[in-house]
């Protein structure tokens, strides 16, 4: 019997581990959790919520935590706990150094996706404002920016266009690259609801995912295909749609330029873009294709729900492409139940993405280089903007090898885990003088720390999340800050110590300033938050209740723009020495590389990561259930136990990559988005074998 004491009181505020951004009443003892409460009020989650938001909030006291903050010469000495001013005056004097000695674009900046907008909003300023240039990137980089570069070139903004509320109303929904069951748990279960009520279902998805074929649920089409050929089966879809005459002319010529239409739809029409063309090396049956592209196109409200399957691939950002045009095509978007909708991965990417983490973005995804957009900011920050776009994390890396990068303030961001070809981020970290790793653990980065500034929990700071429809939850302190500063007085502090005139007494005026330079945000207030409970963006004088559909009467860039999605193979072949393809995916109890979930007691869920390969491809190779195999590539190796399953096809194996011990991007190869440099990690050709364990 596990002795719990009776709350106190209680604090309204919101999950931060998935972009559903499930609403939960904390209630507190004092200054102690007793439990999370899923709030019914919450428009996100309406009272639902998942094992991780419940129960996986144990991180925020684990004796892991980093306290104090600390500062080394050499990332061979020990480190030595210093005051916060000793830590903030040794950063300023360090950075400025490096820039008196090395150039202003010397140094940079990432921010944190598991950060509030207000603290992104704040190292991105710093960035721009107190380093003068335009270095700042975040982990968007290696999941989402695909999204946000397919969506704004077709719609002109790089956002979901509905709300969570919107599946009620649908007929169809395709799943491309995503497992919601795991992933994005709550919105899974409003997706079986509405399953469960009538609506069909088509899986894009190399592996058998639980809404392909479970209780009550079962999808009408599953189309598993070989991994790295999304672009090549989504156009064989429009290829259907095209020839067959299902598209919405109607729609079209109203919302969307005609002859970039005819253009794009004489390149789908081409035969070689034909289900019988295509299933030669997407592995997919024809008929399965022509089933789905008719079902989608003639079966009511169409919407299309996507993941990270969809856009960490080299034509991550093609893909995006392609779905918008078939959302266009068939007239499914501006209206409930149909849509774009990416699921977005990280509490506040969306957040993250919105306050203008991109080198070349400023907030509400107005490109740097605008005159009239840096005016607004330089009237208000009194500095003068360089107006050229800055360095990605890639780019910082490759530099600090060349000697050109110097220093680097990181948030909440463990890049040498999470980041692509982990030797090269090693290098680039050991290549600088000065990093700065701003989290909550000892991470794997802050190895290759210099000065270590102690983060603070969703639980100990005011701000706002951004989840994945665009809507703006409140976050409650429910506690003081463990470390003492929450993580925006942190970087404000840190401003200071630059000699910036900087001063916030409360996150809300930061806020305040976001709205002021935003016009998607230029009605949001902490005043109408507290009235309204949340708002979606766009929120400004035009929609002041916000915005649950977007695209109601137009596209935000005007017409809607077709693009030709060509499909061009991954460079990633398989071959003899590596003959099956490796893909990637999470697993319900554990978040991303579980730096919380598994510094959490409340439930003993650790598990480990597991490779599933088929019968067939185990029994070739001598392996059984449970046992240890090597699973090699071009770019490394790891030992993980076997699951041997029929959820993969042969050919294809899958592992998480929850546990550090994994590495699963030792493993993946170095091959990026051509448009955003987001790494290709769901496609690794690999060999996998018997093995002794690690
Ligand atoms: Fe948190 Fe996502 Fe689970 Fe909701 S679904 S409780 S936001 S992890």
């Amino acid at each position: 019997v596990i002795e719990i004491g009776q709350p106190e009181h209680s604090v309204v505020t919101t999950c931060a581990y998935c972009g559903v951004g499930c609403s939960f009443k904390a209630e507190m003892r004092g200054e102690e959790v007793v439990r999370m409460v899923p709030w019914k009020d919450g428009k996100a989650n309406r009272g639902h919520s998942c094992v991780k938001g419940r129960f996986a909030w144990g991180y925020a006291t684990h004796q892991d935590r980093i306290l104090n903050p600390m500062v080394r010469e050499k990332i061979t000495d020990p480190w030595r706990e210093v005051s916060w001013d000793e830590a903030f005056a040794h950063v300023a004097k360090e950075f400025r150094r490096l820039q008196f000695q090395y150039g202003k674009g010397s140094i940079g900046g990432i921010t944190s996706s598991r950060c509030t907008n207000e603290e992104t909003f704040l190292v991105q300023k710093l960035v721009r404002a107190g380093f003068g240039n335009n270095n700042v990137d975040t982990c968007a980089r290696v999941c989402h920016s695909p999204t946000g570069y397919g969506l704004g070139k077709a719609f002109g903004t790089s956002a979901g266009t509905q709300d969570f509320d919107s599946v009620e109303h649908t007929d169809v929904v395709i799943l491309i690259g995503a497992n919601p069951t795991d992933g994005h748990p709550v919105f899974a279960s409003r997706l079986k609801k509405r399953l469960r009520a009538g609506a069909k279902l088509i899986v894009i998805d190399p592996r058998r995912i639980d809404l392909v074929r479970s209780a009550h649920v079962e999808a009408s089409h599953h189309l598993p295909l070989r991994p790295g050929t999304n672009v090549a089966v989504l156009t064989a879809l429009a290829h259907v749609i095209v020839t067959e005459g299902l598209f919405d002319e109607a729609f079209i010529r109203e919302r969307c330029d005609w002859s970039e239409f005819e253009d794009w739809a004489s390149f789908v029409a081409d035969p070689a873009h034909s289900p019988e063309a295509t299933e030669v090396y997407t592995g997919v049956p024809a008929e399965e294709l022509r089933g789905a592209a008719r079902l989608y196109a003639r079966g009511g409200n169409g919407a299309i729900y996507y993941g990270l399957g969809v856009t960490e691939h080299s034509q991550g950002s093609t893909t995006v492409m392609a779905i918008a045009n078939l959302a266009m095509a068939t007239g499914n978007i501006g209206r409930p139940g149909v849509g774009v909708n990416p699921l977005r991965g990280q509490n506040n990417v969306q957040g993250a993405c919105d306050m203008g983490s991109f080198p070349h973005e400023l907030p509400g995804y107005r490109h740097i280089s605008g005159t009239e957009v840096r005016d607004v900011f330089e009237k208000l920050w009194g500095v003068e903007l360089n107006p050229e776009p800055g360095l990605r994390i890639p780019n910082m890396l490759d530099a600090a090898v060349d000697g050109t990068f110097r220093g680097i303030y990181i948030q909440g961001e463990d890049i040498l885990q999470s980041d692509p070809d982990t030797k090269h981020v090693k290098a680039g970290l050991e290549a600088m003088e000065c990093v700065v790793v701003h989290d909550l653990f000892l991470n794997e980065t802050a190895n290759y720390a210099h000065v270590f500034l102690p983060g603070s929990t969703f639980l100990e700071k005011d701000g706002t999340f951004t989840n994945a429809e665009r809507r703006i939850n409140r976050v409650r302190r429910v506690m003081s800050p463990k470390n003492g500063l929450a993580d925006w007085e942190v970087t404000l502090k840190l401003a200071q110590a630059m000699g910036l005139d900087w001063s916030y007494a409360h996150p809300s005026e930061i806020m305040d300033e976001i709205a002021a330079t935003t016009p998607s945000f230029a009605s949001v207030t902490y005043q109408m938050l507290e009235e309204k409970g949340s708002v979606q963006w766009p929120c400004n004088e035009a929609k002041p209740d916000g915005t649950p559909v977007m695209h109601l009467d137009g596209f935000v860039r005007g017409k809607g723009k077709f693009i030709r999605t060509e499909y061009v193979a991954t460079d990633e072949r398989t071959g003899p020495r590596f003959p099956l393809l490796l893909t990637t995916g999470r697993i319900l109890s554990q978040y991303n590389v579980g730096a919380q979930t598994r510094r959490t007691e409340n439930v003993a869920w650790h598990g480990e990561d597991r490779l599933e390969i088929h019968p067939h491809d185990a029994e070739q190779r001598g392996i059984h259930q449970d046992d240890w195999v090597k699973l090699a590539s071009r770019s490394g190796e790891t030992a993980l136990r076997a699951t041997i399953t029929e959820r993969v096809a042969p050919g294809v194996v899958y592992t998480t990559f929850h546990h550090p011990g994994t590495q699963a991007n030792v493993i993946t190869t170095d091959f990026t988005d051509w448009a955003t440099n987001c790494p290709e990690y769901k496609v690794t050709a690999v060999q996998v074998s018997p093995s002794n364990g690690p």
